[in-house]
């Protein structure tokens, strides 16, 4: 299979985070690597050779041979949230003969994306039991319907703006529909506490183009850097400790237990460094390590290119881009500028270079999280994008199986 097929399955099977989580544990348990959770895990376990520890949105996985007496880890990470339209508690609500659902906006979405596409529903269900169930409904089951052009005339000139409280509301039946029976037979139980579910498109990836050379799907900011850390750590062969780290909440600040800016990662270095006190400290792991912050650049846009630096533009199909900003937006430091330089170069692989037009707000991401949280030094990098946070976003196909070999190639370093 190619990169860009095992990618679209990967798009395609998880619709939220959890689900993220799910495809990830699933790849690493076929790969013998187990995946313990959270709450029960038994510190015997950061002794094992491979393993990993997932927590609601997040999963951290690594592999550290035994044999090894290296301790210069690189550490894969990205995230596992994308922005979208996440259920209210009580998301029940009749306008006009129709049954709507109350949705709350999450991340910085692109709102106008969402209109007039059919809705298919995922995420968990809590039952009183205690459980945590993942669902699915892989139906058009929801739509967010726009305003006629008649009724809105100027709105291909003066542009759309929508409420984000009344306008992104989607129907879902016109029969008085019972909503929390539809989770409740879709989650095999009536007994449900609470819920954490997101709207997503059910039209599946696909490649686009007559050539084929583009991928078209939601979610590619962030699951493409998440399919490709995994598929590096997946691959073996490395003499030295990888590690990576599926982070939630990246859209919405990283503020949390699951963030970058909670204590995940650091909790598993610290207790996979202390499994090996014999051979390593966390000093020693510390300074010689590097962190691999993987979250997709914006590509130069073929129809606004004044938006962009043209001379740091990176380009649909020629590699990943390494992110830089003197601001601080992005961790790359000149150091680990080179060092990823060198071995693009040593691996025969294109790299490109992104900065952000001055007169524009740059982004950030985890990468300058995680060295601030955790002092080990971080290079920013991700592959061009178009539509970025919009609910059906672009990215070349080229560059992904650039991506995997390049993380590949860095793992086995
Ligand atoms: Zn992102």
């Amino acid at each position: 299979m190619s990169a860009a097929t095992e990618l679209c399955a990967f798009l395609d099977a998880s619709p939220s985070p959890f689900h993220v989580v799910a495809s990830a544990e699933s790849r690493c348990v076929a790969a013998g690597v187990p995946v313990h959770d959270f709450t029960d895990v038994d510190v015997a376990v950061f002794k094992e050779a491979t393993g990993a520890i997932k927590r609601d949105g997040s999963l951290m996985a690594w592999s550290w041979p035994n044999s090894t007496l290296r301790n210069d880890a690189v550490i894969f990470g990205a995230h596992t949230d994308s922005p979208g339209l996440r259920l209210k508690p009580h998301p029940e609500t009749r306008s006009a003969g129709f049954d709507l659902l109350e949705v709350e906006i999450y991340g910085g979405a692109l709102l106008n994306s969402w209109l007039d596409r059919d809705l298919g529903l995922a995420g968990i269900v809590q039952t009183s039991d205690g459980r945590s169930q993942l669902i699915k409904i892989n139906e058009p089951l929801a739509r967010v319907p726009q305003l006629a052009i008649h009724l809105d005339r100027e709105v291909n000139e003066k542009g759309l703006v929508l409420n984000r409280q009344t306008h992104m509301r989607p129907v879902w039946s016109t029969s008085q529909g019972d909503f929390a029976s539809l989770i409740g037979h879709a989650a095999g139980s009536e007994d449900i506490l609470a819920t954490n579910l997101v709207l997503f498109d059910v039209q599946p990836a696909a490649l686009i183009g007559s050539d084929e050379s583009m991928i078209a799907s939601g979610r590619i900011d962030n699951q493409v850097s998440c399919w490709a850390a995994l598929t590096a750590l997946l691959a073996g062969g490395h003499d030295r400790p990888v590690v990576v780290a599926l982070f939630d909440h990246e859209e919405v600040g990283s503020d949390s237990t699951t963030g970058a800016a909670g204590p995940m990662l650091e909790i598993v270095l610290g207790q996979l460094v202390a499994a090996r006190s014999t051979s390593t400290n966390w000093f020693d792991f510390v300074r010689s390590s590097t962190c691999v912050s993987i979250d997709n650049a914006h590509a130069l846009h073929p129809n606004y290119p004044e938006r962009h630096d043209p001379h740091h533009a990176p380009l649909i199909n020629h590699g990943p881009a390494l992110k830089t900003n003197a601001n601080q937006r992005y961790a790359t430091s000149a150091r680990g500028a080179s060092w990823i330089k060198h071995a693009a170069m040593t691996a025969g692989l294109p790299l490109q270079e992104f900065v952000s037009n001055n007169a524009m707000p740059c982004g950030s991401t985890i990468g300058p999280i995680t060295a601030t949280r955790l002092g080990i030094e971080t290079v920013d990098l991700g592959i061009p994008q178009l539509s970025m946070h919009s609910a059906r976003e672009l990215c070349g196909v080229k560059d992904v199986a650039i991506l995997r070999d390049l993380l590949v190639s860095l793992s086995r370093g």
